[in-house]
């Protein structure tokens, strides 16, 4: 790690983390240069839903480069953005009956969210914007305002305004609809809050604790907004994209947000790639008002439209989230159970799965423990508290059982309880 820590700089985060060198990946296996291999739940934070180097879309990646296809086109039309445009409408869009303008924003995710924040200012005139406690959604200003993290947002080293935090679902206690507090400040011109542009919400929150909206909330959500003509943004960078079960996390809740963000898992390969869906009747941009050099990804629209074609065309990768989620919440919950006595919880949706620790210090021995034994995962949390699996969505039962039969001994082993030596021994070491 010598020229990482003499050269890199001291904001690096991961590889302090996860302390090697790594050098290939496949499927839910990470290699590092000493042949040790690694079951990977963490998959880039959601980036890999289709695993390490996909091989049916690095196919075509590579078919496309061999071809002297377009890598580097501003926002020119090309062959690579007309297919994916068109795969992208006929096979997520239509089906779900959605009808969205799409915006290319430039690579990442934050980069969605703040054009997503810019065009509903735009649209609306107005400034503030209603983000929730715990939420994530980046670290460029505008994406940062609205990130409750304080010490992320303290980074920033100016204040971060316009914006305005309230309760997410579950935060003031079960019992307790937040909605109904945001109606009535947003109703009552003395409570403080101005009237936002928009109203921006994950509806599961990932790196927050993996804290799952209900779905009645997120309906009573929608109707808020509705009332007050205010823009729903639904941030579905880290559990759109098939995480849940379905391709965007709000289907099954049915909701209409006014604009989605996507990114993460959108190319399929990793690649950095993210997009803005808007509402035909909001797209108020003008051209060129919101550009940007990396606009045209075009090996990540290729390597998306070859996701599409494969996992998209039917409903068996649903199906099969489910079901592997279920598998993941039931073997959670027996780790949680073994632990009653230190209040372990689970909670989830479809293959985003969260062991709440109820202790960041903890949570964090635990994952550093879980690497030593071959197991890469992170913690999520105000406190860093909560144990966030995020296996690739393709990965085999077989895989995935062993990747839990690493987290449940990890546990056992940090807990100082019982480890089943045979099953560390089926670990992951070459
Ligand atoms: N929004 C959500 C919900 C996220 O989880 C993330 C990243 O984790 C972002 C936005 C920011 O994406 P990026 O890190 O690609 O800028």
């Amino acid at each position: 790690m010598k020229i990482f820590n003499q050269l890199e700089s001291n904001v690096r985060s991961y590889c302090r983390l996860f302390p090697t060198v790594f050098k290939t990946a496949q499927g839910a296996f990470l290699e590092d240069k000493e042949g040790r291999q690694y079951v990977d739940f963490l998959c880039g934070v959601g980036t890999l839903n289709y695993g390490h180097n996909n091989p049916q879309i690095k196919e075509r990646l590579l078919r496309y480069l061999d071809s002297d296809g377009i890598v580097h086109g501003l926002d020119l039309a090309t062959v690579a953005k007309e297919e994916f445009l068109e795969t992208f409408a006929a096979t997520i869009l239509q089906p779900r009956q959605l009808n969205y303008k799409v915006q290319f924003p430039g690579p990442t995710g934050t980069n969605a969210v703040e054009a997503s924040l810019k065009l509903a200012r735009q649209i609306t005139g107005r400034e503030n914007v209603i983000a929730f406690s715990n939420g994530y959604h980046g670290v460029t200003l505008g994406s940062l305002a609205t990130t409750a993290k304080a010490s992320q947002r303290a980074a920033a080293g100016i204040p971060t305004t316009g914006v305005n935090f309230i309760p997410y679902d579950g935060y003031l206690g079960e019992d307790i609809d937040t909605t109904e507090y945001l109606d009535k400040v947003l109703s009552d011109v003395g409570s403080g809050v101005t009237l936002p542009a928009a109203v921006i919400v994950e509806t599961i929150q990932g790196a927050g604790g993996v804290n799952v909206a209900s779905y009645q909330w997120l309906r009573s959500l929608e109707k808020v907004c509705r009332q007050h003509d205010v823009l729903l943004i639904a941030d579905d960078i880290q559990v759109g994209c098939g995480r849940t079960g379905s391709f965007f996390s709000f289907e099954e809740v049915g909701i209409s947000p006014d604009i989605v963000t996507l990114s993460k898992s959108l190319s399929g390969f990793g690649l950095p790639f993210s997009l803005v869906l808007i509402k035909p009747e909001f797209d108020r941009w003008k051209a060129g008002q919101h550009s940007g050099t990396f606009r045209g990804p075009n090996l990540a629209f290729v390597t998306a439209k070859a996701a599409l074609d494969i996992y998209w065309q039917d409903d068996n990768l649903s199906i099969a989230v489910k079901q592997k989620g279920s598998r993941m919440q039931l073997r959670l919950e027996k780790i949680a159970k073994n632990n009653w006595e230190s209040g372990f919880s689970v909670r989830g949706r479809g293959m985003i799965q969260g062991l709440d620790c109820k202790d960041g210090n903890l949570a964090d021995k635990i994952i550093r423990t879980a690497f030593a034994n071959g197991l890469i995962m992170e913690t999520a949390g105000a406190q860093g508290q909560v144990i966030r699996c995020l296996p690739p969505l393709t990965v085999s039962e077989e895989i995935l059982e062993k990747g839990l039969d690493l987290l449940e001994n990890t546990v056992n082993e940090v807990m100082g309880k019982t480890v089943y030596k045979e099953l560390v021994d089926v670990g992951v070491s070459k």
